[in-house]
């Protein structure tokens, strides 16, 4: 897995930045789709989300996806709140789907 080019690089900010601008508009998803740093793993678990899930205790360690993430989806809660979720080739469609139903949810 080689490192981030400056063009690369360059692309993440303009669509970090264009998405930064749609979480200011509610009816946009804020999401943006950005090249990984190649050390990061996928987020991608299978374990149960909200009060009940075993990720809110801090000496958990998730099982997940052990692959190096391609993606990062990063998704703008609000214009200066961001979640990133880094995401493999094999869960990007997984990550971006759950993204899209917990907002969906949320509105
Ligand atoms: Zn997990
Ligand atoms: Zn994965």
């Amino acid at each position: 897995m080689s490192a981030r080019t400056p063009l690369e690089t360059f692309w993440s900010d303009q669509v970090l930045a264009a998405a930064r601008d749609a979480a200011a508009d509610p009816s946009l998803l804020p999401l943006a789709i950005t090249a990984a740093d190649g050390k990061t793993r996928c987020t991608w678990c299978d374990c149960p989300d909200g009060p009940d899930s075993p990720h809110n205790n801090p000496a958990y360690r998730c099982t997940g996806c052990p692959t190096t993430a391609r993606q990062v989806v990063s998704f703008y809660a609000r214009p200066n709140l961001r979640y990133d979720y880094p995401a493999c080739e094999q869960h990007y469609a997984e990550i971006v789907g759950q993204i899209v139903r917990a907002a969906a949810a949320s509105r």
